[in-house]
């Protein structure tokens, strides 16, 4: 059991009396796995003011050793590798092996993307008689999700600290511990005490009370839409940069010509990453109706080989989900497609045979998919596929944004400028375009719903920037 009843506050690490303990559960064995602290209101006051008062310093800081920090944070995490790929597998769900590539691997990538970003960045640009410069924001409240639980942090707090703001974050109470893990790693660095700070806890009271802290310039919140919604309204009344990366309900469009085995499979694929609890899982597949039978067929096969299995030992490819909550949430849903008539091609809403413990939901598929259907047009994240049909290109393009969402997406065709001028027509932040490879340093971010502004890359670091102009 860890035990991480502290926060990280000031260059030191704090446990304040009476505080509410929270235990992280495994998702494969439903055992306690650690325990965190419910921060109050106070204690996110206390981070906000060490936050505050460490900010000119750190904005000050010479841009090449806040680089270097980041990259010692790198170094730090990349040691810590395998021991992160754990503890977020058996928080999340998602098996080991992959956990230690996406769950470590990507944020150990990005702290070191991020250092070279903040070395390499024009700060200072001219327009006729002005120079305009780019300085760090402020202190930044960050608020992030389980389901990429480092990633998420660090797409927050990288290019933050880079940029010279400083940080006072508040990471999901149900999958915290990699959120300690960078703590420890950020003290051993020895970045000035209040640099960055961390609170664990729950939303309406930890998280609203960083967002409506004055100290706080920034608010970088990922998350629900629903709760995004809700500090989006706080910030507003502060008036005070909000930046929201929410849900998504990612449509891959299949096009007359597409080689379909790999389109199918690997929209399936993508539906599945992490038990489906990813935002940008392609959750509705857009088929030609003439091929739908033909697509059901590769769905339900591929669906049926992905083996369940606990995330730690790594025995399947797919894992549970990361609540008992989360997993009932996605029966429900299950439950909720075959009452408004959609076809359950294989899965269901029952307890997956054979597995005794684990918050585990089986494969499922549906077709005869209505857009208008719930399970088409809400966030179910777990592993749930619908597949819909379409007779032309245009009503493929209209179901594919008959969405309150717009993350991502893909476009499968038969050559790549008919799939870029189909997903040029997308109202979303991203297009895969014929299967094309996740790209880290991309910008990543919604249209509509799914949020406000960019993060990764050169534009994730933006975010972090403000503009003055001098007039010489
Ligand atoms: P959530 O909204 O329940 O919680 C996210 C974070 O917000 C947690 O730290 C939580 O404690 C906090 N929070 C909750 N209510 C709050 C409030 N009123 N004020 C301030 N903070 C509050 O989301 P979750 O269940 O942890 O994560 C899953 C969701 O995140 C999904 O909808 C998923 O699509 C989304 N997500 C989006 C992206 C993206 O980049 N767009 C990435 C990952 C996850």
């Amino acid at each position: 059991m860890r035990d991480y009843k502290r926060f990280f506050i000031d260059g030191e690490w704090v446990t304040p009396a009476g505080r509410e303990v929270i235990e992280v559960i495994h998702s494969g064995t439903e055992e306690p796995m650690a325990q965190v602290l419910a921060a109050s209101a106070q204690d996110v006051q206390q981070a906000c003011e060490a936050a505050a008062r460490a900010f000119n310093g750190w904005a000050t800081t010479p841009v090449a050793e806040r680089a270097e920090f980041l990259t010692k944070i790198s170094a730090g995490l990349a040691a810590r590798a395998e021991e992160i790929g754990e503890v977020v597998a058996a928080e999340v769900g998602m098996p080991r092996k992959l956990a230690q590539g996406i769950q470590a691997g990507l944020p150990t990538f990005q702290f070191g993307v991020f250092a070279n970003i903040a070395r390499d960045y024009a700060y200072e640009s001219k327009v006729g008689s002005s120079l305009v410069v780019r300085e760090p924001i402020g202190v930044v409240g960050a608020i992030t999700p389980w389901n990429y639980p480092l990633h998420q942090l660090t797409a927050k707090v990288a290019p933050a600290l880079g940029a010279g703001c400083t940080v006072v974050a508040k990471c999901s109470e149900i999958a915290p511990c990699s959120a300690f893990i960078l703590s420890e790693v950020i003290a051993e660095v020895g970045l000035p005490k209040g640099v960055f700070n961390l609170v664990t806890g729950f939303g309406p009271e930890a998280g609203e009370a960083l967002v409506i802290d004055p100290r706080i310039d920034m608010v970088s919140f990922t998350g629900s839409t629903r709760a995004g919604r809700r500090v989006a309204s706080l910030a507003g009344e502060h008036l005070k940069r909000v930046h929201l990366e929410l849900g998504g309900k990612s449509a891959s469009v299949i096009l007359e010509g597409a080689d379909l085995d790999k389109a199918v499979s690997s929209t399936l694929n993508m539906c599945f990453l992490n038990s489906g609890q990813t935002c940008s899982a392609t959750t509705r597949m857009l088929v030609p109706a003439p091929l739908k039978d033909e697509a059901v067929a590769i769905a339900k096969a591929r669906a049926e080989s992905f083996t369940l299995g606990d995330p730690v030992v790594g025995e399947g490819r797919l894992g549970p989900l990361a609540s008992a909550a989360q997993r009932d949430r996605v029966r429900r849903y299950i439950r909720l497609g075959v009452e408004e008539g959609a076809t359950l091609v294989t899965g269901g809403a029952e307890a997956p045979e054979g597995l005794a413990r684990g918050y585990f939901v089986r494969p499922t598929v549906f077709a005869d998919v209505s857009n208008s259907m719930t399970i088409a047009q809400e966030e179910i994240f777990g592993p749930v596929l619908c597949i819909l049909t379409y007779d032309n290109e245009e009503e493929a393009v209209a179901i594919a944004n008959d969405s309150p969402y717009g993350l991502s997406g893909a476009v499968w065709a038969a050559d790549q400028e008919s799939a870029t001028r189909v997903a040029k027509r997308l109202r979303t932040g991203g297009v895969d375009i014929n299967g094309g490879a996740y790209n880290p340093m991309a910008p990543f971010g919604g249209y509509k719903q799914s949020g406000i502004g960019r993060e990764f890359g050169t534009f994730g670091f933006e975010e972090f920037l403000q503009v003055k102009s001098l007039q010489l």
